[in-house]
């Protein structure tokens, strides 16, 4: 584990490019941005820029065919000071230190916004899932988590689903950890990670989570701008557990999905693509390609659509400074992790577009898995309408904060975001001074 110091930012590319070497270092953009309104010290800067520790495991594998490949992961702790490490693990051949890194610092601003009592982490394997067997996934899982070792636990870092990682993999994980573990221990290490199937110790609510938290952050925006939500249209960039419950929740808004975009092609139709239906054709067919109610078309016609939502839920740096002028939206409502590049959020500022940053945006899934957590340190399993009622108020309180810190500072809320989350830090690292 080696601390590093990040490079200089550059404009990365979108979805057709892979140049994605800056993503930390547009992410320090921002940090350095809300760092100056909020008139951070230099010493805390440079403890909240840099992440605590970074591990890179290369492990062996057995194939199928009996041949053994040998696999890249990697865990990024960026900071515990408020609580144990959080993040989810991502599996997709994207996956290195600079995105993990950037992950993890995001995780660390975004449970400081919500006020839930972790830090954040992330971590992931550089592969294609599609590519591999369920057993070969199932012993590359394993595999991964016993190269972790003790770097995650249940009161240390706590790994959760992201990209191509769901319940399953989840399981595995658990499993794999438990069985390492002494057996008078076992039972103790149920929430060595969450997103976990309901009958393994996960919680009710926890597939929907995220995308309800970006619902509830769209109908508050909607509120406050006084825009009729009923008769609205959205576009979706990333149809997975994000994307695809971030549109079936605006549907009984009466909010209309036009366009939506997987790995496998993009779909349109100006009448409306009904998300439940679409859900159910991915469910069997592994993407939205082939659904035959929708028209295909190109993707730039989803990022570019006109419509009053833009809800990208897939990778990184999409809306950047060749993209964000070409975009027809009132509101981009952040699903998925760093997809505007510091360029492209200038663009939107200056385009009165608004944003709802992912920071903020994106909470929800953590935010359940916090609940989900809790309930496995009591050993409880909280009912779907307590678990929607305790996120609803989290989403409102740390939306109400960030709306109040953009008003005082008067800036973006991005950059609000970002302030929210280094107030919090500040003043525990105030507390507790750094040892010895
Ligand atoms: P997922 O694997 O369930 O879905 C990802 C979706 O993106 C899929 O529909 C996939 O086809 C699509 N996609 C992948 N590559 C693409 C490409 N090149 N072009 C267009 N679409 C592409 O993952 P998810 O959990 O929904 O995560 C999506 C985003 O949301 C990520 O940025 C993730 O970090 C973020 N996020 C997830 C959670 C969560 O609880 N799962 C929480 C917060 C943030």
């Amino acid at each position: 584990m080696t601390p590093r110091s990040a490079s200089p930012a550059a404009e990365p590319k979108a979805m057709s490019g892979h140049a994605k070497s800056s993503t930390y270092a547009g992410m320090l953009r921002n940090f350095e941005a809300a760092a100056d309104l909020l008139e951070l010290s230099p010493d805390l800067r440079k403890i909240l820029s840099t992440t605590q520790n970074e591990l890179v495991v290369h492990f062996p594998v057995r194939m199928d065919d009996g041949k053994i490949e040998v696999f890249t992961g990697y865990r990024v702790q960026h900071n515990n000071i408020r609580g144990p490490y959080k993040g989810g693990l991502r599996f997709h051949p994207q996956v290195d230190i600079d995105e993990v890194r950037s992950l993890a610092a995001w995780m660390t601003w975004k449970t400081a916004i919500a006020d839930i009592p972790f830090g954040g982490a992330k971590g992931g394997i550089q592969m294609d899932p599609g590519k591999f067997s369920r057993g070969e996934l199932e012993r590359i899982t394993r595999r991964f988590t016993f190269a972790l070792g003790n770097t995650i636990g249940p009161e240390y870092d706590i790994p959760a689903p992201d990209v191509n990682t769901g319940p399953q993999i989840m399981a595995w994980i658990q499993d794999t950890f438990q069985q390492t573990m002494p057996p008078s221990m076992r039972q103790n290490c149920v929430g060595v990670v969450t997103g976990k199937p309901l009958e393994v110790g996960g919680s009710q609510g926890r597939d929907k989570a995220t995308g309800l938290g970006v619902v509830h952050c769209i109908r508050m925006w909607a509120e406050d701008r006084k825009f009729p939500l009923k008769g609205a249209t959205c576009a979706v960039q990333g149809f997975g557990n994000v994307g695809s419950w971030a549109a079936r929740l605006l549907k009984p808004y009466g909010v209309k999905l036009v366009a939506v975009e997987d790995v496998a092609g993009a779909l349109a139709d100006p009448k409306g693509i009904d998300p439940d239906d679409l859900a159910a054709h991915v469910k069997k067919e592994g993407s939205i390609k082939g659904y035959p109610r929708a028209k295909a078309v190109e993707r730039s016609a989803v990022m570019e659509a006109e419509v009053d939502v833009l809800v990208p839920a897939a990778l990184e740096n999409q809306i950047t400074g060749e993209t964000a002028p070409r975009l027809r939206c009132r509101l981009v409502a952040e699903g998925a992790n760093g997809p505007t590049t510091f360029e492209g959020d200038r663009i939107l500022l200056e385009r009165g577009i608004d944003l709802l940053p992912d920071v903020l945006c994106n909470a929800g899934g953590v935010v359940v898995s916090y609940f989900e957590w809790l309930q496995n340190k009591r050993a409880e399993s909280w009912e779907v309408e307590e678990v929607d009622a305790k996120l609803e108020r989290k989403m409102v309180r740390a939306y109400g904060r960030v709306r109040e810190a953009a008003a005082k500072y008067k800036t973006g809320w991005r950059t609000a975001a970002y302030i929210v989350a280094l107030d919090a830090l500040q003043k525990v690292y105030e507390e507790h001074g750094i040892f010895p």
